[in-house]
């Protein structure tokens, strides 16, 4: 059976002697910030913070080394991750194709493929995004109507995609294309690696709430993609997308979003925080506590070879929650002025506007409670 684990891999190291590495690295190479710059990290794109992350060895860490990987152990990763994370690292730019781009390929790209992708994804200089949402196609992604007809060697695809983040850096989108009957919903779907630079390609910024240029519309019109590139089977990619998922659920991203703040609240109330505080205080680290060993053993599966839908699912509810909830907890006890300029009003103004989207990216609340209900036997 093919599975997302990349064994065989070393044994860890030392967790202690890699925090340090990786804290070294930060040392050297993060961009100065404060507490607002740090917060929801993994949506900031820094290419030559990337670049350097490449170089350290720090992307592709489990991929095996002939494909430009590192070979490490799967929780070494996640040990990596965690760092980058509550350290507020910039790590937007590479995070899809470390994430699932490359694991996507490893389990059902070509050899050509992998050959030629993932070594300079490895390198932090070739991104990825993902194209599955369309207008009218978000939770109900089996009605994607992005179009892909086969032409000899090629495929001509035409349609539109929603909600991409990064197609403005990134170099090919992971596209889901409908090429088979339309009554066949999940069997006519096949994945594409779609070059945004081909002719037919027009990416459109979507600005955020709080002024921000995360997300774009993309425009696809008679766009010639080589049959080369399409990842996996014909008509595979329902199954190929939604084994993925467990991969976009699980992560530390899913509980880390709001970090930034927490540790901005626990300095502003310095040694001797009021009772109030420091049972919140208390409260929010048992529970990052909590999510943080329910991700760990969500990855640890992942590394197994199992595919675990259903943890990776309660993961990203609970930790969405939690990350979505702090802000306003911490609002809830601070007598901060949002306007004034300091780091911490800065952070907090910030995460209250954007915690929101915290539950619709990468599957909503509801649709996620739906698999939790399935998956424990609930029809
Ligand atoms: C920050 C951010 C980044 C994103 N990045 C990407 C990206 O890179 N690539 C990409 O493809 N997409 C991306 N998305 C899109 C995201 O995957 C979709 O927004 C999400 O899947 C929901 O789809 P929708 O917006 O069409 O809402 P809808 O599916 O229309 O849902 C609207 C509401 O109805 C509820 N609902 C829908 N169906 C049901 C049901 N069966 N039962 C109960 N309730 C239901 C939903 O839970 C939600 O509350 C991103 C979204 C955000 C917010």
């Amino acid at each position: 059976m093919q599975t997302f684990s990349t064994r065989p891999f070393e044994p860890p190291v030392d967790p202690g002697v890699l925090r340090a590495q990786v804290r070294a690295f930060l040392a050297e190479h993060q961009p100065a910030g404060d507490a607002a710059s740090r917060a929801n990290s993994w949506a900031v794109a820094d290419r030559t913070f990337t670049r350097a992350l490449g170089k350290a060895g720090f992307i592709g860490m489990i991929w095996p080394k002939d494909y430009g990987g590192g070979g490490r152990h799967p929780l070494e990763r996640y040990i990596v991750l965690e760092e980058l994370l509550a350290a507020g690292a910039p790590v937007g730019m590479h995070w899809i194709a470390d994430r699932q781009g490359g694991p996507l390929l490893l389990r059902y790209g070509t050899e050509a493929q992998r050959r030629d992708l993932l070594p300079r994804m490895a390198a932090g200089e070739l991104y990825t995004c993902i194209g599955m949402s369309e207008p009218g196609s978000g939770s109900d992604l089996a009605s994607v109507r992005t179009r892909g007809e086969r032409e000899g060697d090629h495929w001509r695809i035409s349609g539109q995609k929603v909600w991409t983040t990064n197609a403005h850096h990134a170099h090919y989108m992971i596209a889901l294309v409908r090429t088979g009957e339309r009554s066949q919903r999940q069997e006519g779907l096949t994945q594409f690696l779609i070059d945004l630079k081909s002719p037919g390609v027009a990416v459109r910024p979507i600005i955020d709430l709080v002024g921000g240029h995360d997300f774009n519309e993309v425009f696809l019109e008679n766009v010639l993609v080589p049959d080369a590139m399409r990842v996996g089977e014909e008509g595979a990619g329902w199954r190929q997308v939604t084994a993925e998922l467990s991969l976009e659920r699980s992560g530390p991203e899913r509980y880390l979003s709001s970090y930034a703040l927490l540790l901005e609240f626990i300095r502003v109330c310095g040694d001797r925080p009021a009772p109030a505080a420091a049972e919140l205080i208390g409260r929010l680290t048992a529970e990052l506590w909590t999510l943080r060993h329910m991700s760990r053993s969500t990855a640890a599966k992942l590394a197994a070879g199992e595919d675990p839908a259903l943890e990776a699912a309660i993961v990203k509810d609970l930790g969405n929650s939690f990350e979505q909830a702090l802000p306003r907890m911490i609002q809830a006890i601070s007598d901060v002025d949002l306007a004034s300029d300091s780091a911490f009003a800065r952070a907090l103004a910030l995460l209250l506007q954007i915690a929101p989207s915290f539950s619709l990216r990468g599957g909503t609340r509801e649709i996620l409670r739906g698999i939790i209900a399935r998956g424990l036997g609930l029809r």
